[in-house]
């Protein structure tokens, strides 16, 4: 049971002015894991009072220190990694293996890269009679959703302060623990008061407060499309700069010439992680008219490798959802896919056998899916996967951008010429071809509804500053 009663305000673990508590709940036990202050608008002016105070000073900290610092702080996280792994697994429910790689591992090595990055990034750079220097923002409000907690908030925290911003942290209700942990750990490396501090609480309370606010000069969201709306109307009050990361849709396209027991294989892989809880999930698989018969079978095989079982354990491959309404949304997505007329191939929306506790959901696996459904336009998030099918490579590209989102996709094709000619036409933030892996380094973010601005490595570092052109006489 991890219960924290404080939270970390101008460089000390202090009251809430609000005397409640957010339980924390086990996905596969449902039972309380831990608690957290719930918040108030008050506890968020606070925050936001101590990281404008500590704004001049932080930006005027040389980059080599503030580097320093960031490296202190990813090996502060590693020496917590297996509490970081646990923790979150718990939580969200992803299988402890997976979440030791990615729950932890990810933000550990994104944290590092940033110190790196700073101490590399120019941060001048001449134009003409011009010296552009980039400046950071100010105060940074982090809004952060609860699918991969801790790498949702080094995502923003890093770059934000290796650019010289400060931050108050607002992590999601259903997986704070995580960012407490973090917190942890900035305390124990020295961090000036008030860079950092950590809100935890309602998003429409403690969120709003932050986003409100005037002194906050930018805030950073992740999470769904409908809150990223929100919080673009309140923020256009007082014109703050806004950096979104929403929902996906993305369609894996899988070329006539392509190996489709791969492309399948991985595509359902890349639907099924997290329990599909993913923003870029490989939901839509877009197959050649031809073979569906073929892939249909192949996906439903791939599918059931995937039984659903105890997070805590080392073989599991599937853990439950993060919460009983999102259970319960996903398992409407379900129904709805039937009544949409579907081919239910694998999976469905009852309950799955002997898993009585925890929100578990059957890995499930549609074909024949209508372009245009409700299943095959809306982000799910939960496992499930839509097969759809095409009749040439024109249409194939049709279908995938037929989206109000555009975070991610895949091309695969026995022809690399051809993949990279549909990659380059899928209107997405990023594109893997033939199953090539994540790039921390690179830009994440998405085209359309999936967002604006992008995360990860020197372009995430550039979303959080201010550029400013100082026009020097030439001698
Ligand atoms: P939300 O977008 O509502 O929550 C994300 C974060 O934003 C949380 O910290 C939340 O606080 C906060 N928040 C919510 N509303 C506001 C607001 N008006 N102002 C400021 N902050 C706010 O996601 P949900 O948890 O409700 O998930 C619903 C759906 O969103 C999912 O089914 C999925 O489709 C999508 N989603 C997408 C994610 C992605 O990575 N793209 C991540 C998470 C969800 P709190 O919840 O603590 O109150």
């Amino acid at each position: 049971m991890q219960n924290r009663d404080k939270l970390y305000i101008n460089g000390a673990w202090v009251a809430s002015s609000g005397t409640r508590q957010v339980d924390v709940i086990n996905a596969a036990t449902e039972e309380v894991m831990g608690r957290v202050p719930e918040g108030t608008a008050q506890d968020a002016e606070r925050a936001v009072a101590a990281a404008r105070a500590a704004f001049e000073g932080w930006a005027a900290t040389p980059v080599a220190e503030r580097s320093g610092l960031l490296a202190k702080i990813a090996d502060g996280l590693k020496a917590r990694a297996d509490d970081i792994a646990r923790t979150v697994s718990g939580e969200v429910g992803m299988p402890i293996k997976l979440a030791q790689r990615i729950q932890a591992g990810l933000p550990i090595a994104n944290m590092a890269s940033y110190a790196k990055l700073a101490a590399e990034f120019a941060f001048e750079e001449r134009v003409g009679n011009s010296l552009v220097v980039r400046e950071p923002v100010g105060v940074v409000a982090c809004i952060t959703p609860w699918n991969y907690p801790l790498h949702q908030v080094v995502c923003k925290v890093a770059p934000a302060l290796a650019a010289g911003n400060t931050v108050v942290v607002k992590p999601a209700d259903l997986a704070p623990l995580s960012a407490f942990i973090l917190a942890d750990v900035i305390d124990s490396v020295g961090l000036p008061p008030g860079v950092f501090n950590l809100v935890s609480g309602p998003g429409r309370v403690v969120g709003e407060a932050l986003v409100r606010h005037p002194d906050v000069d930018m805030v950073s969201f992740t999470g769904s499309t409908s809150a990223g709306k929100r919080i673009s109307e309140i923020a256009a009050a007082t014109v703050k700069r806004v950096a979104l990361e929403l929902g996906g849709k993305s369609a894996s396209v899988i070329l006539d010439d392509a190996d489709l027991a791969t492309a399948i294989k991985s595509t359902v892989g890349g639907c099924f992680l997290n329990s599909g809880q993913t923003c870029s999930a490989l939901t839509r698989m877009l197959v050649p008219e031809s073979r569906y018969s073929e892939a249909a079978e192949l996906a439903a095989t791939v599918a059931r490798g995937y039984a659903p079982g105890d997070p805590g354990s080392e073989s599991t491959r599937l853990g439950p959802l993060v919460s009983a309404e999102q259970r319960e949304t996903v398992r409407d997505y379900i129904r709805k896919g039937v009544t949409e007329g579907a081919q239910l191939l694998c999976g469905g929306a009852d309950a799955p056998d002997g898993l009585e506790r925890g929100y578990y959901v059957k890995a499930t696996v549609f074909g024949r899916v209508d372009p245009k459904s409700v299943l095959a336009q809306e982000e799910v998030f939960g496992p499930v996967l839509s097969i759809i099918t095409y009749r040439d490579e024109e249409e194939a590209v049709r279908i995938a951008n037929d989206s109000i989102y555009g975070l991610a996709g895949a091309v695969w094709s026995g022809d690399d010429t051809r993949a990279m000619r549909v990659a380059r036409r899928m209107r997405t933030g990023q594109v893997d071809v033939n199953g090539a892996p994540f790039n921390m380094l690179a830009p994440f973010g998405g085209y359309k509804q999936s967002g604006r601005g992008r995360e990860l490595g020197v372009y995430g570092l550039e979303e959080f500053t201010e550029v400013k052109a100082i026009q020097t006489k030439t001698k």
